[in-house]
């Protein structure tokens, strides 16, 4: 695990210092809208304790992160009807990791009908749309 000290955007968000639209979240795991979506409702999950790559989790956490990951896969299902859906994990710079926080990037593909999410404001509606649907699947 890297320093706790040493600067990391993702650690930022959890803590509430960075903004982001989040989506969901538990003890363990938060999930919030990528900034730069590859696709409309392009969501990332991650661990709110620091860990840079996937060795470094520990097996409770991973469990947590898969229980969030399916919560917020059927989530993306309901509020976007897509007619695919990415989930992509990456480690280490070969492996084309830029943010080394762990994460989980969920793609919805074939999405049609909603706005792209480049713009802020298209995030939050997206985001909204994904947080209410995410909580009904769970009432
Ligand atoms: P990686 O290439 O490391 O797998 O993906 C990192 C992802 O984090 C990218 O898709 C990028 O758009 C996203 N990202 C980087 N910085 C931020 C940020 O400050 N806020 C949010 N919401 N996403 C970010
Ligand atoms: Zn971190």
């Amino acid at each position: 695990m890297e320093s706790p000290l040493k600067h990391c955007i993702f650690c930022e968000i959890v803590a509430g210092h960075a903004p982001a639209e989040r989506v969901y979240e538990d003890a363990a795991t938060l999930a919030f809208m990528d900034i730069h979506p590859r696709a409309p409702g392009h969501v990332l999950v991650i661990p709110k304790r620091h860990a840079a790559m996937i060795y470094d989790l520990d097996e409770e956490t991973m469990a947590q992160l898969g229980q969030a990951l399916l919560r917020v896969a059927r989530g993306l299902r309901a509020a976007l009807a897509p007619e695919g859906l990415s989930v992509v994990q990456s480690n280490g710079r070969a492996a084309g990791q830029e943010v080394m926080h762990v994460h989980f990037h969920l793609i919805p593909r074939g999405v049609h009908g909603v706005p792209s999410g480049h713009s802020p404001q298209e995030r939050a509606t997206l985001a909204g749309q994904i947080r209410t649907a995410i909580a009904a699947l769970r009432a």
